[in-house]
């Protein structure tokens, strides 16, 4: 690469981040590392990103004014998460380049095209029904069977927009639980581990993968990921691959994850991909510590047209855990401990459930 590759963009240059939470917060503390501004848009007032960026727009996702307005202000566009209105993101983008694409976007917002993605790919996923009536759900239960999954195609996060049809399940609630919206139901798979990989891809299509990481949840939110994820290297390397394979295939610039529940059966580890997400993920925070090259950065690196970063893990052992609500008070202890790294995302309000901060946490020997 020269200096004046095309798409490459120089320090001084804007990137403009759609939304200003912690995502869009760490993602501006590392571009300025490298010596880029930001400007965050977002229809809050406020927000964790807003007290870190170089400059700040307040803006509704369909205020095509301001949004071009916005653009013209910046060098490159990204977005801290995928349900920025795809609406939002063509019309930005016939001003200036978004990464990642509009396409990688479209696909990871819809539940139903991203399995139908990942079934044109031939990656394994959860069997899956699109369910538009009560009477489609009936059908797909009677063949995925019971448990089996009812999920919304679109905005469903940590859990919400999703029911799980257990034997005394009535259907009728359940749809009417996520509000009769457009849904898949998937049958549900009896996974040992959840794991991700985090991946980026360059605008000349490098791709570089960090160690796939191990998730554990607790009430539908993640609470700590471990690296390295205790899984076979051949499994971790299918992980990889299909990661690829997938940033390939949607034509993505950026850092991107992909969810996965990893099956033991017989001594055999199968991996199914859950869905992807077309963004920076809470399962790379350990990367900002972990990692040679954090997932901020590397993002950073990727939209830029810069060449990528060095995904090694820089410790034998990583943990990172969320603090969620409460937990956050626990933060002059967590200063107190040596060698734990404190994030706390500067949110005005606390709220059970809300992430507030991560703390991360390396080992450097041992196993
Ligand atoms: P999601 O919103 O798709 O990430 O799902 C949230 C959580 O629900 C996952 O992390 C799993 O713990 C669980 N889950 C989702 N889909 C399935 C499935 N098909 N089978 C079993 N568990 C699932």
């Amino acid at each position: 690469m020269t200096r004046d590759t095309p798409g490459r963009l120089a320090p001084r240059a804007t990137i403009g981040i759609l939304g200003g939470g912690q995502l869009g917060r760490m993602t501006a503390l590392a571009a300025a590392e490298l010596g880029l501004r930001t400007l965050i848009y977002q229809p809050e007032r406020d927000g964790p990103g807003f007290d870190v960026a170089t400059e700040t727009m307040t803006g509704a996702y369909d205020d095509e004014k301001k949004l071009a307005a916005f653009a013209a202000r910046c060098d490159v566009v990204t977005y801290e998460f995928e349900n920025v209105p795809a609406a939002t993101v063509e019309f930005l983008d016939g001003i200036r380049p978004v990464r990642p694409g509009a396409r990688m976007l479209s696909v990871s917002q819809d539940r139903l095209a991203e399995k139908t993605f990942m079934a044109d790919l031939d990656i394994g996923t959860a069997p899956f029904w699109s369910i538009d009536s009560l009477k489609e759900l009936e059908v797909a239960v009677l063949a995925l069977g019971r448990p089996s999954v009812l999920k919304t195609r679109r905005f469903g996060y940590d859990g919400k927009g999703q029911v799980v049809i257990r034997p005394e399940t009535a259907l009728a609630e359940a749809y009417d639980a996520i509000g009769e919206a457009p849904a898949i139901l998937e049958g549900f798979v009896p996974f040992t581990a959840e794991v991700s990989v985090i991946a980026a891809r360059g605008i000349d299509g490098e791709f570089a993968a960090y160690d796939v990481c191990e998730n554990i949840h607790r009430n539908h939110i993640l609470w700590q990921t471990r690296v390295p994820a205790t899984i076979r290297p051949e499994t971790q390397q299918k992980a990889i691959d299909m990661a690829r394979r997938i940033g390939d295939g949607l034509g993505a610039v950026g850092v991107f994850a992909v969810e996965m529940f990893l099956t033991r059966e017989a001594g055999t580890e199968t991996l199914i991909v859950n869905e992807i997400a077309p963004r920076v993920h809470n399962s790379g925070h350990w990367t900002i510590e972990g990692a040679e090259t954090s997932q901020f950065e590397q993002h950073i690196r990727a939209i830029a047209g810069w060449p990528l970063g060095a995904t090694a893990r820089t410790g034998t052992g990583v943990t990172m855990e969320n603090l969620i609500g409460d937990e956050v008070e626990t933060w002059p202890d967590l200063l107190a401990e040596p060698g734990a790294h404190l994030h706390i995302y500067g949110k005005n309000e606390r709220r059970p459930g809300r992430k507030m901060g991560h703390v991360t946490r390396i080992q450097r020997s041992g196993a």
